[in-house]
């Protein structure tokens, strides 16, 4: 009897979910997204001021994002925090507190260049927020840089701030989330589980639709070997397991296009599925064929006419 056969009839596959528990992350995180700007507020500041090249500039507004939202992720990962929804969150606190930050840093360091007599200190600027406020005004009626010749100033200013500031805040909250969202954690073991991509292949015929995508069903794809064309579409497994227990675990189901320029590849991914007593038998399977050689039994493909 195949493993197919055992499994009995098919029940959608469920999909992960985390468990929504803060762990350490609950008062680690929140302390991150107000202590991470303050140091790197500072050096965005300083290459807002002196790098002059358009581009570089908003690079480096990006650059900024990445890392608070970066940093956020990776200490929501070091304190087991399992809420996409709260991660997300101090990642926008740190985009928030990174753009003030940024602005406390832009005075002093500009000050400081066009030798403004006793410029303020970036703390005096963080700790006086009205003040803050009133100087950028000022700044803002009059402009600080040139773009095609002209002095960029009043609401084109403000416009240009305003894209600065939303690149900033996007940027660290959506990465801290979508990252926090692709880990799977193993509430038995209180550890996150390890990422396998590409852990074994199935053929699939050229133009196939693969509902599988939606429903998690490895029966098909269990019965199906590597594939040996190397252009030829198939289907991916990428595992998510956790290495102490072994018991806990997800899997994606991935479309593959190849093509002969491996940038036009085309993937289409399913969410991560729970693995189950039910669907681990197909897992197996799938996963002993990796490295196996097709079987005789496989029809050869027929020839082109
Ligand atoms: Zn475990």
């Amino acid at each position: 009897m195949s493993a197919a056969a055992d499994a009995g009839p098919f029940l959608p596959a469920e999909h992960y979910r985390h468990s929504g528990r803060l762990g350490a992350g609950a008062f680690l995180l929140p302390l991150t997204a107000v202590l991470a700007p303050l140091a790197l507020g500072y050096v965005y500041a300083y290459m807002n001021v002196y790098v002059t090249a358009d581009k570089l500039r908003a690079l480096a507004a990006m650059a900024y994002g990445a890392a608070l939202g970066l940093l956020v992720f990776w200490v929501s990962k070091k304190g087991k925090c399992r809420n996409n929804l709260f991660v997300g969150s101090m990642g926008l606190l740190a985009g928030l507190a990174g753009v003030y930050a940024a602005w406390a840093g832009f005075i002093p360091v500009l000050f400081s260049k066009v030798n403004v007599p006793s410029p303020p200190s970036y703390l005096d600027c963080l700790s006086s927020p009205a003040a803050l406020w009133d100087t950028v005004c000022e700044i803002a009626n009059v402009g600080w840089f040139t773009y095609s010749k002209r002095t960029v100033k009043d609401l084109e200013l403000w416009f240009f701030w305003a894209c600065e500031a939303a690149t900033i805040v996007l940027i660290a909250a959506a990465l801290a989330y979508w990252l926090a969202r692709d880990l799977v954690f193993c509430e038995r073991c209180l550890r996150w589980c390890e990422e396998q991509a590409d852990a074994a292949r199935a053929s699939l015929p050229p133009g196939q639709e693969l509902p599988e995508l939606k429903t998690g069903d490895l029966r098909e794809l269990a019965e199906r070997h590597p594939p040996t064309e190397p252009l030829a579409p198939y289907a991916r497994i990428d595992l998510n397991m956790c290495r102490q227990c072994n018991n806990t675990g997800t899997y994606k189901i991935v479309l593959v296009e190849p093509a002969a320029d491996k940038k036009k590849e085309k993937l289409k991914a399913s969410r991560p599925f729970l693995m189950t007593p039910a669907n681990a038998p197909l897992l197996g399977k799938l996963l002993a064929r990796k490295n196996a050689p097709p079987a005789g039994s496989s029809p050869p493909p027929p020839a082109a006419t």
